[in-house]
């Protein structure tokens, strides 16, 4: 786990970083406030800060009040470290937001387990994170996730002037095959099924649980010719798949009809209007027969 340590200290600053390479961080290092504010705002940085309160340019206390107020999908666990200790001090520190307080000179292993009790929360938050945004039968992204991730790219793309797709599918007559062999074969051909989904998509298209039987699929930079082949690979490997049934012979096979849709950059396309059309699109494709790919219209 990467921890970022601000420190002006020089003695002080090289006694963290030796500590902390032996017990297995990866560390970056800064010397003041303003530095280690600097690391933070580049993707990938450190989840756990080490920072002294008094510093120049920026000290450890103004450092976590702007972490603090600062948008960020992860927590940051804050460690301020300093030879301010008296009570008042103390609550200071706390008060701006900090989650844990080191008195210097500190001892090594208290060190240790404080930082290892931020590490504990860290990945807690983590796992709370992915659970609450994760559909727990098929794991992909369940719908608040998928179209809070889908309106970063929908703002992504009218930044960048590239285009995006979006792929709306769903199972053909999935009633059916929940009435004749029951809910649990039900949720093995949902969870086949998007394992057919994720398979055809691209590396950075994502899958998310719309609905009961819906899926939707975001395609950053793909146009429409190239969602289409996209959305055609998935019903061809749908179409072509067999599920075979536990503890029996018997197998199923579906088939999903298809709504396909891309972002209109100069019309300032919104989420809703995106899914609208994709949606029409797909009833399209139950209307024409199922098992197909339907474009929303150009119009
Ligand atoms: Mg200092």
């Amino acid at each position: 786990m990467k921890v970022l340590i601000a420190e002006d200290n020089l003695v002080s600053r090289r006694l963290l970083e030796t500590f902390l390479r032996k017990w297995g961080y990866d560390i970056v290092i800064t010397s003041n406030g303003r530095e280690a504010w600097e690391v933070l705002q580049e993707p990938e940085a450190p989840n756990l800060v080490i920072s002294d309160w008094m510093m120049p340019d920026m000290d450890g206390l103004e450092l976590c009040r702007r972490i603090r107020e600062m948008e960020r999908a992860e927590y940051i666990y804050f460690i301020i470290l300093t030879s301010k200790g008296k009570k008042e001090d103390v609550i200071t520190g706390l008060e701006a937001g900090a989650d844990d307080y080191l008195i210097k000179p500190f001892n090594q292993d208290e060190l240790k387990y404080r930082v290892k009790i931020g590490e504990r929360i860290i990945e807690l938050e983590r796992r709370i994170l992915r659970l609450a945004s994760t559909d727990s039968l098929t794991e992909v992204l369940n719908r608040r996730a998928f179209m809070e991730r889908m309106e970063q790219e929908i703002n992504r793309s009218f930044r960048e002037n590239s285009p995006l797709s979006l792929i709306l599918a769903d199972i053909d007559h999935f009633k059916s095959v929940n009435d004749r062999h029951g809910h649990q074969v039900g949720d093995l051909v949902l969870q086949r099924f998007v394992s057919k989904l994720t398979e055809s998509s691209r590396p950075y298209d994502f899958v998310g649980r719309y609905g009961g039987e819906e899926f939707v699929i975001c395609l950053p930079g793909a146009t429409g010719t190239e969602s289409r082949t996209v959305a055609e690979r998935m019903r061809k490997s749908v179409e072509e798949m067999k599920i075979m049934l536990p503890e029996s012979s018997q197998s199923v096979r579906i088939t999903a009809s298809f709504g396909v849709v891309t972002l209109r950059l100069e019309l300032e396309d919104s989420m809703d209007s995106l899914i609208g059309r994709a949606d029409d699109a797909m009833y399209m494709a139950k209307r024409e027969g199922r098992n197909r790919v339907c474009a929303a219209g150009e119009e």
